[in-house]
């Protein structure tokens, strides 16, 4: 293979696409990191048709032998984790220790599902018939079509393969075009650390050819999506017209509301990093700060103040906190965005100025709204960006309301000292994760992960939950 050219693995072999596309660094948009492959449908038949071929096999494979392919995977993502990080940062834009730490994460999430493979026990139950025994156990789904997004370029591919593998199913996987080379290099890993042929494939492509591909095909058993809400909702229609089981992980608009009573050091940390770190490129990005009216001052001049101190810059560079858009369409859509909160009458308290700090690239100020109500679309529509607003309440129970007024729900968060009013926010904010005194991101890889309302449909993702997505169950009865 020729240096910079990337290629599809199907059936267990690097095939060649008929077209390419070349994939750019935002960050310094002269650089080409490669040339990877635009595939077409016939491609991704043919991808579809390796895994289900190889399920018929792998689907009978011992625990022991997907362990040990697993770990060894796990292993060598932990050992590669600077160069993994660098290769993520340089062609999505977050900054290199986000980029490693993300690598990072990829590897825990193998070794955790490693150690599922040996976990998955079933039940026993007993009877209403005499001499009849009842055994529920699970089994694997089949082939699993994965689509991701560009935002966790390997976090994201890892939490959907390493629990399909772990569980047995097949794997036919589309990666986001804009950051193919993250997932390129994940399948290369797992590839070789034992995979037979056929279990993992990668095709990398269009959403409307391969994903399409993907969703329509009746050897898909199952499809995991995570990206936009509009492409989500299409995906699960077609998946269910045709009885497919389907997971998607979509938007949020999630609130971190600040009480008076918070720590203002706690309450601007986590704003500042639930909203703006990762360029607010984050599902679970905090993009409306709900502060009651007793700190709201407090709050908006501490933000601005500790905004002017973070720097906005070249993604591999050191002392870069926040790195480009990821690409000109985005920074189109934040910027439209910027400039509708301006036209509904929200005040531009800071940044929102585009930006050169050295090569060409997608630079963009975090931008902080203030000023601002819960019936403004930048306070109900998703802009994916570094852009987030203040709405200023009275009290806690206008907080929670405007904390709730949303049609999405995957995470929702809190500054507070009171006991009443976190145990309150726990119980009461319609989201799949609350979070207290820290920011709406930033997850543990082994627990449950997914939303409520508009941002998530089906079973959730990540830790022992994973199961009810990537199994199937059933229950055996028998004559003693
Ligand atoms: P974003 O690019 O804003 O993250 P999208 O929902 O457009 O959100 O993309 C998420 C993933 O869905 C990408 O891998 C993309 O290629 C894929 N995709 C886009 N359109 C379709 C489609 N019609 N069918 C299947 N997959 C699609």
């Amino acid at each position: 293979m020729p240096e910079g050219t990337f290629q599809n693995l199907i059936g267990g072999e690097w095939v060649k696409a008929d077209k390419a596309t070349s994939n750019i660094n935002p960050s310094d948009l002269s650089d080409v990191i490669g040339e990877f492959p635009s595939a077409s449908k016939a491609d991704t038949e043919a991808a579809i048709a390796a895994a289900r071929e190889a399920f018929k096999t792998w689907s009978l494979s011992t625990p022991q032998q997907r362990f040990d392919i697993l770990d060894a995977a796990a292993n060598e993502v932990l050992a590669r984790k600077a160069e993994l990080g660098r290769i993520l940062s340089r062609e999505e834009g977050k900054t290199l220790p986000e980029g490693i730490g993300e690598a990072a994460r990829a590897g825990q999430i193998l070794k955790f599902f490693a150690g599922e493979t040996l976990r998955l026990n079933g039940e026993l139950a007993p009877s209403v018939r005499p001499g009849v025994s009842v055994e529920i156990t699970r089994e694997p789904v089949g082939v699993i079509g994965m689509i991701t997004p560009w935002n966790f370029p390997i976090a994201i591919p890892a939490w959907k393969i390493a629990p399909a593998l772990a569980y047995g199913n097949c794997v036919v996987i589309k990666p986001a075009e804009l950051v193919p080379h993250s997932a390129w290099a994940l399948v290369d890993i797992l590839q070789r650390a034992g995979l037979p042929k056929g279990v993992l494939n990668l095709v990398i492509g269009r959403g409307s050819v391969v994903g399409e591909t993907i969703v329509q095909s009746p050897d898909v058993d199952a499809i995991t999506f995570t990206g936009s809400v509009e492409t989500g909702k299409a995906i699960a229609a077609k998946a269910v017209a045709r009885g497919a089981k389907v997971q998607l992980e979509m938007g949020g608009k999630n609130p971190f509301v600040v009480l008076d009573d918070a720590d203002i050091d706690v309450a601007v940390g986590a704003a500042v990093n639930g909203a703006f770190f990762s360029t607010g490129q984050r599902c679970t990005a905090s993009s409306r700060l709900i502060v009651t009216e007793g700190i709201h001052d407090k709050f908006v001049a501490a933000m601005i103040e500790k905004l002017k101190t973070v720097k906005v810059g070249d993604a591999l560079a050191e002392g870069t906190d926040i790195g480009p858009v990821v690409d000109e369409s985005q920074l189109k859509q934040d910027l439209s965005y910027i400039d509708i909160a301006r036209q509904e009458g929200g005040k531009l308290a800071f940044g929102g100025e585009l930006l050169q700090p050295g090569k060409k690239g997608f630079y963009l100020q975090p931008a902080l709204f203030t000023e601002t109500s819960m019936s403004m679309r930048i306070n109900r529509e998703e802009v994916f960006g570094p852009v987030a607003s203040v709405v200023k309440v009275k009290n806690y129970e206008e907080a929670l309301a405007a904390a709730n007024d949303t049609i999405f729900g995957l995470s929702s968060g809190i500054a507070t000292t009171s006991l009443k009013y976190a145990t309150h926010f726990k119980r009461h904010a319609q989201a799949g994760m609350v979070m207290v005194n820290l920011p709406t991101a930033g997850v543990d890889y082994h627990v449950p992960f997914g939303g409520r309302k508009g941002s998530s449909y089906g079973p959730r993702e990540q830790g022992a939950y994973a199961r009810e997505f990537y199994t199937t169950v059933k229950t055996a009865y028998q004559l003693a």
